[in-house]
């Protein structure tokens, strides 16, 4: 029987709310396919600077980099939102992914069929998306230095430096060529190269690495028009390549297609090995919701993804991760709808029994 370490940090407001019905569905999954999940839970974010003084320990550093994955809840609200407080809650999801070297974010965007009328865009304009959007998380103008700003006789100024090395792109892009290959085999490397020298590298390294994957079709595509094609034919992505800046603003767009962020997970990833497989950090795309948090009313739908995206990217266990989605897939299909997404004609469940459901269809 194969045994794997799993780190639960469930976080602040709904984090732990959705985290208890993920585990649900593991613990299920552990007795079907007959693995062992040993659960490990550690206090992060606001629940860690209440408990601890920091919103990250390096007692939990030390067991998240034993484990096979981290499952992470949320983190956040207005209890730790004081810009003045030395620790901060957020430090907690950026030290974990830091210590880990997880630098690849990919979120899916996968339109249930039954869900694209939830969407603001047009059902037909949909119709048949289904991409992985990957953002590069440790380079760029977010970590770039000079970062800065000062004081001059004519006012105020501040840079910020957007700075990428050839090992970086590399990378990255070595991520998405290889997800591309497991699924229709077209990636989408998306840049400023009409403008920015980066954009010129990034553009230069994708065309050599694409040498090596001559299965896989690469297309360049700047990151303005990106912008337009992402709500005018999203069907057209398979898998999105791109640095840190316009994937944190491309993978919130590609978000909303979907309509719900309670639907959306995603995961962090590091180095992997010849199998393609290797620690990761995987969360729902939303925050804690402090305006639901303690009702019953969040989705864990987002949650309970991530955790099937963990099986498969983490761990191998693909039939796992697809039976997982199996039955999210299934129990939409029934009409069941937690109160985010729940439509004319759909049953109202709280997040309890839409786990329950879930876990019931394994
Ligand atoms: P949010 O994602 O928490 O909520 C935005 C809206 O979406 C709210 O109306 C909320 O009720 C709804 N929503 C979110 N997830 C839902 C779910 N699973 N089911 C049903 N409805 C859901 O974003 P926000 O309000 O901007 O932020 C709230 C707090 O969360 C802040 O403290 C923020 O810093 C933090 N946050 C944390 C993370 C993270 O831990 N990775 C990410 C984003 C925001």
């Amino acid at each position: 029987m194969a045994s794997y370490r799993i780190l639960l940090t469930p976080g602040d407001g709904i984090g732990p709310e959705v985290i208890a019905e993920s585990l649900k569905v593991l613990e299920v999954v552990q007795k079907r396919f007959k693995h062992e999940f040993q659960f490990d839970e550690e206090q992060v974010g606001g629940a860690g600077i209440d408990a601890h003084g920091v919103a990250l320990r390096p007692e939990t550093v030390e067991k998240a980099k034993k484990a096979a994955a981290v499952l992470f809840g949320a983190v956040g609200g207005p209890k730790w939102d004081n810009p003045q407080a030395i620790a901060r809650p957020e430090d907690a999801i950026l030290g974990l992914r830091k210590q880990l070297g997880l630098f690849a974010n990919l979120r899916p965007v996968r339109i249930h069929p039954l869900l694209a009328a939830d969407s603001t865009l047009k059902p037909e304009v949909l119709e048949g998306t289904d991409m992985v959007v990957i953002r590069e998380l440790t380079g760029g103008l977010y970590f770039g230095k000079p970062q800065k700003r000062w004081e001059t006789a004519r006012g105020r100024q501040a840079v910020d430096t957007l700075k990428y090395s050839e090992q970086e792109i590399d990378r990255i892009l070595r991520v998405g060529f290889n997800l591309a290959r497991q699924r229709r085999k077209k990636l989408t490397s998306v840049d400023k190269a009409n403008v920015l020298r980066t954009g010129q590298l990034w553009r230069e390294i994708a065309t050599e690495v694409g040498k090596e994957y001559p299965d896989v079709a690469l297309e360049h595509q700047l990151v303005d028009s990106c912008a337009m094609r992402l709500i005018r034919e999203p069907s057209s992505f398979d898998v999105i390549v791109t640095e840190n800046m316009f994937g944190d603003i491309l993978t919130d767009e590609a978000a909303m297609l979907s309509g719900s962020m309670g639907m959306m997970p995603s995961a962090s990833l590091g180095k992997r090995d010849r199998k393609g497989l290797g620690i990761g950090l995987y969360e729902p795309i939303h925050g804690t919701a402090p305006d639901i948090a303690g009702q019953k009313k969040a989705n864990p739908l987002a949650m309970i993804l991530s955790a099937a995206m963990m099986l498969r990217l983490s761990m191998g266990l693909e039939k796992e991760a697809a039976a997982i989605e199996k039955a999210v897939d299934d129990v939409i299909a029934e009409g069941y709808r937690t109160p985010d997404i729940a439509g004319t004609g759909s049953k109202t469940v709280n997040t309890i029994e839409m786990g329950d459901l879930v876990a019931g269809k394994l």
